[in-house]
């Protein structure tokens, strides 16, 4: 499990680097309460579902995951809102390196009930070639510009602000059972945009359910109950 990693998007990826703990360290960590263990699998499975459904969310917090992620610029802008993680970024003051981009296979139309929220397909050919011809075009030129930029002798700090949102970085970041969960409940929602949706279930099923199947099972249970 350590050291897999699941691919997202056309050049995306999720490495898990380091997982410590198991459904057995929630449980146990629950029963220090009374100085207690493990009292075998169907208890356990059953405190586990106790814990979320009353929200004694503390013994989550024993687990915890550390991932290497490459996404573009405006996923990682929406996962790095989510403060209880812990991060670190590659910098483009440092790196001109791996400049990569991310371009959709399809394109989503804006929903009318939500205004946030994109909904069906493009679906006309014709509007979605220009599109597809768009992107490219735009993001070519961007590529182009930072490249002159930076023969033109300008530092990387400042050369970077030609690079559109749909570069690709990568951070590491570690984060707890608990606030993993939280992050899945928001960001696997309908309502989350699909790319970071695509990442969070990558993670889920990738990694959360193989390491914690019990705590998954009673996360699946409680999702919704609100
Ligand atoms: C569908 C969707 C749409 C969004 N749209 C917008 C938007 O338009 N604009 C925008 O700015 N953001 C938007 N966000 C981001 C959202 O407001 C949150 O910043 C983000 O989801 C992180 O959630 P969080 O704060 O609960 O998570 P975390 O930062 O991981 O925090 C987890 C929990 O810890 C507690 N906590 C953490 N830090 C503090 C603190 N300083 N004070 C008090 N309690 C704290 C809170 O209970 C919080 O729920 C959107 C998120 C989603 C899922």
């Amino acid at each position: 499990m350590k050291g897999e990693t699941v691919y997202v998007l056309d050049k995306g990826w999720v490495e898990l680097q380091d997982v410590m703990g198991d459904d057995l360290a929630i449980v146990n960590a629950a029963r220090v309460s009374y100085l207690g263990e493990s009292k075998g699998p169907e208890q356990d499975r059953k405190l586990l579902l106790y814990l979320l459904h009353h929200k004694h969310t503390s013994p989550f917090e024993q687990v915890e995951f550390k991932f290497r992620v490459k996404a573009p610029l405006f996923v990682a802008r929406q996962w790095m809102r989510h403060r209880t993680w812990s991060y670190n970024e590659m910098s483009r003051r440092y790196t001109s390196d791996e400049i990569d981009f991310y371009y959709p296979t399809a394109w989503r139309k804006q929903s009318q009930a939500n205004k946030q929220a994109s909904d069906e397909m493009l679906s006309d050919p014709k509007a979605t070639a220009t599109a597809d011809e768009m992107i490219h075009e735009i993001v070519a030129k961007c590529d182009t510009t930072y490249q002159s930029l930076l023969s033109l002798g300008v530092s990387r700090e400042m050369a970077r602000m030609v690079l559109p949102q749909n570069l690709y970085t990568q951070f590491v970041a570690k984060v707890d059972a608990h606030n993993l969960m939280h992050f899945f409940r928001l960001r696997m929602s309908d309502d989350a945009q699909y790319e970071i949706r695509l990442y969070a279930q990558a993670i889920y099923h990738g990694f959360f359910k193989k390491v914690l199947p019990w705590t998954a099972g009673a996360f699946e249970e409680t999702l919704h109950w609100g």
